[in-house]
């Protein structure tokens, strides 16, 4: 096991040193060699195009990317609220009141019945769109928008 994933782990590092940076125009293709490959977008990026990469994480510059990485941020913030105030038997919602009665589907987080609503939200299994009814809270309903562009 330990083998194989080595093995792999040097496959895309060949991979990554076999390509260059695929950020940018159509005419105005980026000529740095690349350090990462972008885990929301699979493109190969260079030190000039990264967003963030630290860890386990490397995010390139694209609009839709950054805006990936700057929602998570924000989303485990969010869901630090949420369960603070659940626990104290709030509405995840701040300034909301008692009574959260309902499952946020998605975020876990539970909410009054003004606070989640029923909705059809679009799923991404490849490259194929699938509806699916949920419960959501308002939140993970506005997060769609972000999470829609596949790539
Ligand atoms: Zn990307
Ligand atoms: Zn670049
Ligand atoms: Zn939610
Ligand atoms: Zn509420």
């Amino acid at each position: 096991m330990r083998l194989l994933s080595t093995t792999r782990e040097a496959c895309r590092r060949y991979t990554w040193a076999m390509h260059g940076c695929q950020i940018g125009g159509r005419f105005s293709r980026c000529a740095n060699p690349a350090i990462q490959a972008c885990q929301y977008c699979g493109r190969h990026f260079c030190l000039a195009h990264a967003y963030y990469v630290e860890g386990h994480e490397a995010v390139c510059g694209r609009k839709n990317c950054r805006a990936k990485r700057d929602d998570m941020v924000v989303h485990s913030a969010y869901r630090r609220i949420v369960e603070t105030r659940n626990r104290a038997g709030l509405c995840g919602i701040e300034e909301c009141g008692p009574h959260p009665a309902h499952e946020c589907s998605l975020c876990h987080g539970h909410f009054c019945p003004g606070h989640i609503s029923q909705r059809g939200y679009p799923f991404y299994d490849g490259y194929a769109r699938v509806e699916r009814m949920v419960s959501v809270c308002p939140r993970c309903w506005e997060r769609r928008k972000i999470w829609r562009h596949v790539r």
